[in-house]
């Protein structure tokens, strides 16, 4: 009887004692993965790389990092996850290249998978013989590596992001929205087939055809019901050259109208966004990216004075023997435009430098140290009907000055998003991408602070609430669900349908903040 009253003492206290110490069960989890067999490998140490992402404000330190090299790796580690039961309360984070802004791809004491060791493993095969080429790739693979492998064969994807050093799986958990979008839709509207590791461990391939309602779940289902592994994505001839055209617009409504003709025609540009810039000085040396006119002294006759301006950027794809051509089809697309007449200004790249633009700017911010810093970025979907009242309320009243990033504004065709998918959209054909992208400068204390530039986007989010505005966030960041739910609206159903159906302990992807574990 001693014995037995001892033995139950022991146990109650053993589990009070873990219900309060849970770096217990997870001290424990680090031993039962140390015996998984896997390729590749599992790292245990303060992995501080998977606690970071280019937000830089959310530091969530993991238990384990798995570098996987087969799928097989991935599988078997959600695998044991998932027969673990629910009250392991373990979660897996796939983490692409991090560059999410709000701790999305960290997993707090959990597994984060490093998506890019399996992307160095698998190799990437491009089918270029086929009337309807593609590319099949490692989800771990960067987009500027699909570009560089596509183009040795003459061929490119047709949909990009603005930035190349993101991750095939990332952006196809997101949406993945540049200027082609008008045209060929997001990312997510551009993938022939995936392959995706479920929440229960299950290795699925799925298409259109083939288990179609995990490939929709998993496009723009912001990581929660799979690991996307690969991916084919569709190839078209890829030019070798670039006219990259940038105008200004001091009024908002002829700068929206000029936008919404020319990703509404059938001839028009290859590449549609625009900026907003409010209260700026020496603009036209101070843009955004590696624009160099071709004019730079005229260019630098122009200066903003601080008005709030608009520039459409648009860019016209061209091969070298096409080049008279293609100059008299831009004069014509020109001519249609009601632009400031002073102020077109052109420069002419190679196709792949300016799809990678951005990366040069990260070289200059880097040298300025300004690129590992934190980055408080707000990116909202806003109906075109909207639009106006928006721009009244925010641009000038609320931001005030953009001169620490770049605020996009540019138009898409919502025919050319499928509904299938997770990613939601607002409820109009237009709607305009508006892209907020500060960073904050350390120890700053006034407008570059990253206290300061959080109240701006807060009071935006306000301002739109307030206005009734049928805004989305993309990227979209909420701290409870009942936030979430609003946001997917009558689509929230099928979402938590589909959680339970694929990832029923709500293992993956916890850094969103959508589901807790277990459900
Ligand atoms: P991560 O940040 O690593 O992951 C993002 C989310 O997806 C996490 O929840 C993660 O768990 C999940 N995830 C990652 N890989 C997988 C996978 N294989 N399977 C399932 N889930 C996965 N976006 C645009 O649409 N257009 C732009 O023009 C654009 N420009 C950008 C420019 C910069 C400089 C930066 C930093 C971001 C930009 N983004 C843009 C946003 C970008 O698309 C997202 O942040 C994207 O998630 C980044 O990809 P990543 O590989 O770093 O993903």
């Amino acid at each position: 009887v001693v014995l037995i009253r001892n033995f139950t003492f022991t146990a109650v206290y053993i589990l009070c004692f873990v219900a309060v110490n849970p770096s217990l069960v997870f001290s424990s989890t680090t031993t039962s993965l140390k015996t998984l067999q896997v390729h590749g490998n599992f790292t245990f140490e303060r992995n501080e790389f998977a606690s970071r992402d280019f937000g830089n404000r959310i530091h969530f330190l993991p238990s384990a990092v798995l570098h996987p090299v087969k799928v097989s790796d991935i599988a078997s580690t959600i695998k044991h996850v998932w027969q673990m039961g629910p009250d392991s309360g373990l979660t897996i984070a796939a983490r692409g290249h991090g560059h999410s802004l709000q701790g999305q791809a960290q997993a707090l004491q959990g597994i984060v998978i490093n998506m890019e060791s399996l992307g160095l493993q698998e190799k990437m095969q491009v089918y270029s013989g086929k009337s309807l080429p593609y590319v099949d790739v490692s989800a771990g693979e960067l987009w500027i590596n699909v570009l560089r492998e596509s183009l040795k064969h003459g061929l490119s994807p047709k949909s990009w992001t603005d930035y190349l050093h993101l991750t095939v799986g990332g952006t196809l958990s997101n949406a993945g929205i540049s200027g082609q979008a008008f045209r060929h839709g997001p990312q997510i509207s551009n993938v022939y087939q995936l392959e995706v590791v479920t929440g229960k461990g299950a290795v699925v391939v799925c298409s259109e055809e083939k288990n179609a309602d995990l490939f929709h779940a998993v496009l723009g289902g912001l990581g929660q019901f799979g690991v996307i592994t690969r991916a084919r994505i569709p190839l078209e001839p890829a030019p070798k050259m670039v006219k990259w055209i940038r105008v200004l617009y001091s009024d908002f409504s002829t700068f929206t109208r000029d936008q919404e003709h020319l990703i509404s025609a059938e001839n028009t540009f290859d590449y549609i966004e625009g900026l907003a810039i409010v209260n700026r000085t020496g603009l036209v040396n101070n843009w955004r990216s590696s624009f160099n006119p071709e004019d730079p002294v005229r260019a630098s006759q122009f200066v903003s004075d601080g008005r709030t301006l608009f520039c459409l950027e648009l860019t016209k794809n061209f091969n070298p023997d096409e080049a008279a051509d293609v100059d008299k089809e831009i004069k014509s697309l020109l001519s249609q435009l009601n632009y400031i007449p002073s102020t077109l200004f052109v420069t002419e790249v190679s196709y792949i430098d300016f799809l990678d633009r951005v990366h040069l700017a990260e070289h200059k911010l880097r040298s300025k140290g300004l690129w590992d810093i934190p980055h408080p970025w707000l990116n909202l979907l806003v109906p075109k009907s909207k639009m106006h009242v928006f721009a009244e309320g925010v641009f000038g009243k609320i931001v005030t000055d953009t001169n620490n990033g770049p605020v996009l504004v540019y138009p898409v065709n919502k025919s050319k998003w499928d509904n299938r998918t997770s990613f939601v959209t607002p409820d109009e054909d237009i709607f305009y991408v508006v892209a907020f992208l500060p960073h904050a400068v350390p120890s700053s204390t006034g407008e570059n602070s990253l206290e300061y530039l959080l109240s701006v986007n807060q009071r935006i989010l306000d301002f739109v609430e307030e206005a009734d505005l049928g805004v989305k966030q993309y990227l979209p960041h909420y701290k409870s669900q009942e936030e979430w739910q609003r946001h997917f609206g009558s689509r929230w159903e099928v979402f938590a349908r589909r959680k339970s159906d694929y990832d029923p302990l709500a293992i993956l992807a916890p850094g969103q903040g959508i589901f807790q574990n277990p459900i």
